[in-house]
């Protein structure tokens, strides 16, 4: 970091799964961190761990799926914290989007958050990030691979792979990194919510239809959050300079 203070971080979607503990995992290394998410309760419950560290953590509550909303917090935030460090994006919903829906709706909730947002978000905090900075888009192997009526998620994601290739060529000449990681399954509620919609079509209990995607993967697991976290952890580091423009797959193995 080249920052004299202590170096600052957003991350989005702070107050559960992946983001909650890459927000906690960036505190560990020094970081104050802005965690932003729609709900105050679970960012509030990241945020008590701040002081235990010796950190600042700041609530910036937005739904970004409202633009107007959105603007306004990062106006709020960036009146106090001009310059920022990292920006990690990790906010998305998965929704299905079966033809057959009666609108596309859904299909434009997924893109609008998983996407879209990303890239409004980032063309409002691109100019306040410090030579050097860092930021990193959490995608999914679904951005690989499809599966049936997960356009808008497939999408989304895919696109998510693209939009990190495009921008690390133009922040390069100012030494700011910008990757995506790409989880396969991850222990968290968005995991939790996408076995419970899909077991009864399987004709499985929750508990059934789990134990058989974790089977699947090749190390015989979901990854833990903080697994994730570690390798955010890695790409906002000194160490991680020469890595720009990637989207690294971290799934025990389904892609290997
Ligand atoms: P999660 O549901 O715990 O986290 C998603 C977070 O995004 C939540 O805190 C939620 O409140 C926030 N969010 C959603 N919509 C928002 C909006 N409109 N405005 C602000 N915040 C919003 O699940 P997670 O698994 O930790 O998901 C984190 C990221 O990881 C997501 O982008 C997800 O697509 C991706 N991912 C998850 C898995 C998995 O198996 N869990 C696999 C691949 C990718």
């Amino acid at each position: 970091m080249t920052s004299p203070e202590r170096p600052k971080a957003l991350v989005t979607g702070a107050g559960s799964g992946i983001g909650a503990a890459t927000a906690v995992a960036l505190m560990e290394i020094g970081f104050d961190v802005a965690l932003c998410g729609r709900r105050p309760s679970g960012l509030e419950r990241v945020a008590a761990r701040a002081p235990l560290l010796a950190r600042e953590a700041r609530i910036v509550v937005a739904d970004l799926a409202d633009r107007a909303a959105t603007d306004r917090a990062l106006d709020g935030l960036l009146a106090t914290w001009p310059a920022l460090d990292a920006v990690v994006l990790n906010a998305g919903i998965n929704e299905m989007t079966p033809l057959a829906a009666p609108d596309t709706a859904a299909f434009d909730r997924v893109l609008e958050v998983d996407l879209v947002a990303n890239f409004r978000l980032l063309r409002r905090l691109v100019p306040a990030l410090r030579e050097g900075g860092r930021i990193v888009v959490i995608g999914s192997v679904l951005g690989r691979f499809g599966i049936p009526n997960g356009h808008g998620y497939c999408a989304a994601k895919a696109g998510v792979a693209g939009l990190v290739r495009a921008l690390a060529l133009d922040l390069a000449p100012k030494k700011i990194t910008v990757n995506a990681v790409m989880p396969g399954w991850v222990d968290t509620p968005m995991a939790d919510a996408a076995i419970t919609t899909q077991a009864p079509g399987l004709g499985m209990t929750g508990d059934a239809a789990r134990a058989m995607f974790a089977k699947a993967v090749p190390i015989g697991r979901f990854l833990a959050p903080l697994e994730v976290a570690r390798y955010v952890q890695f790409l906002v580091g000194s160490q991680a300079g020469g890595v720009t423009g990637q989207a690294v797959n971290l799934c025990g193995g389904t892609l290997a």
